[in-house]
């Protein structure tokens, strides 16, 4: 594999990580509490975490490019304190101008460090070979399919021939295909030892992704992001998905994020006490009630390994989690383990007519999310029945950020809309009940 000039020694050091957001109002958005994290010469590592956990915020701090709240960022013993010229960064939109030719949107890597113009020609052809654009050196970003634009990002970032490449989902606005194809490259390149690079740290929501590619996984909690678990990937390059034993580990990461899921209503990052300001995960009642009923028919009779249920259903692990998540919030479905498994309640559901099925719902909605059982027993209260949905997005504010805030308020409405609870009305942005006692 790699063959780095001082294997294990540290890279990138960064200790007692904490960054806050300001925001406009009363209280900031703590997006990162207490990070270490350890990169060392020679590995690839991934930071494995759903979105809004804070990950992009981590990589723009590593590379200088914004200040952290506390803690601090070392790379190769320097102090981070501006953008650092160690790391190049390849980023999930690519990033390009438009306007530049392949080879002059490479050659701007290079535009900092003040090269004879020559020489900057020359770097950045060699880099464009190197990542597979040769011949394109001349065309703009819109000639060039998803995959050849990842490419030129890639070229831009290793022209500079930095220490650390930091990747931020460099592959999740690519189709299937293109997004193996140009892992297989990379990851060929990187065991040739001819990337110009000494260690990558890959932000990805892709649990399979990271174990194909990374020697080392840090599993990054959500709301704060933190980092949870630390999983080393020993199994020998090139890996095969199919191999049990990768499998195996997928599985076992899948049961990881989920025990963190089965644990979070109660526990730590869940900031408030009444429960109110609980963020709820999200998915359509159809979604709900679609992943039910998946699960009840053969092969799985009520109980199912999470990995193959996403395979089943033809989703990601980012699109399945919030709908596990919010069956077990309802208590319509226990998570544990990496597998699913339908309650009596979640089992009797599937057998209801669309009546009975909507009644069930509003009996758990209103018992186990406590946010709508507060609109609830707030529009009870109200003589009109009615109140400003404003009023109860300030007060998620106080626990979550803005967009979680949202998020959580759209969930439990379409929630009580199904469930016939109560409704929102667009036009004057008001709650109502929908059968006023
Ligand atoms: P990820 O990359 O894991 O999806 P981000 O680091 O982009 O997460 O964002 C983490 C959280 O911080 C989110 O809730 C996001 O809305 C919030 N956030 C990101 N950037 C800003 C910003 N510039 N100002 C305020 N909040 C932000
Ligand atoms: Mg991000």
């Amino acid at each position: 594999m790699h063959a780095p000039a001082n294997p294990n020694a540290a890279l990138v050091e960064v200790r007692g990580l904490k960054h806050l957001y300001h925001k406009g109002g009363a209280s900031d958005l703590l997006v990162l509490d207490d990070v270490d994290l350890t990169l060392r010469e020679g590995e690839i590592v991934a930071l494995l975490g759903r979105s809004g956990s804070g990950k992009s915020t981590l990589l723009r701090i590593i590379a200088g490019l914004l200040p952290p709240s506390a803690g601090t960022v070392a790379i190769g013993g320097r102090p981070v304190d501006g953008p650092a010229p160690e790391v190049a960064m390849v980023f999930q939109s690519f990033a390009l101008f438009p306007w530049l030719t392949v080879l002059e949107n490479v050659e701007i890597g290079l535009e900092a460090q003040g090269l004879p113009s020559e020489e900057r020609r020359q770097r950045a052809l060699g880099a464009i070979d190197l990542i597979g654009l040769d011949g394109f050196e001349s065309a703009y970003p819109k000639e060039l399919s998803g995959g050849m634009r990842q490419r030129v990002g890639l070229a831009r970032a290793l022209v500079v021939h930095p220490q650390v490449l930091l990747m931020d989902e460099p592959f999740s606005a690519l189709d299937v295909l293109t997004a193996e194809t140009l892992r297989t490259d990379l990851l060929e390149l990187w065991a040739e030892g001819r990337m110009p690079i000494e260690a990558i740290l890959m932000v990805t929501h892709n649990i399979e992704e990271a174990v194909l590619m990374c020697d080392r996984i840090l599993v990054f909690s959500s709301n704060p992001g933190r980092i949870v678990a630390e999983i080393m990937v020993e199994l020998p390059q090139p890996r095969n998905r199919l191999d049990p034993e990768f499998r195996a580990l997928v599985d076992d990461i899948y049961g990881r994020m989920t025990a963190r899921v089965a644990a979070a209503p109660a526990k730590e990052g869940l900031p408030s006490g009444n429960g109110i300001g609980m963020i709820l995960p999200g998915g359509s009642t159809n979604r709900l009630a679609g992943l039910m009923e998946a699960l009840v028919t053969p092969p799985f009779n009520g109980d199912a390994d999470l990995p193959r249920l996403a395979e089943e259903l033809g989703l990601e692990v980012d699109e399945l989690f919030p709908i596990a998540e919010s069956l077990q919030l309802l208590r319509f479905a226990e998570v544990a383990e990496g597998d699913i498994r339908l309650t009596e309640a979640g089992r009797r559901f599937v057998d209801l007519d669309v009546d009975d099925r909507k009644r069930l719902f509003a009996q758990h909605l209103i018992s186990y999310v406590p946010l709508a059982a507060h609109i609830k027993r707030i529009l009870d209260e109200r003589p009109s029945h009615r109140a400003p949905a404003i009023r109860f997005q300030d007060e998620l504010e106080d626990h979550m950020s803005e967009d979680y805030a949202q998020e959580t308020l759209r969930a439990v409405t379409s929630w009580a809309r199904y469930a016939e609870v109560f409704a929102y009305d667009e036009a004057t942005g008001a709650f109502s009940l929908e059968n006023p006692s």
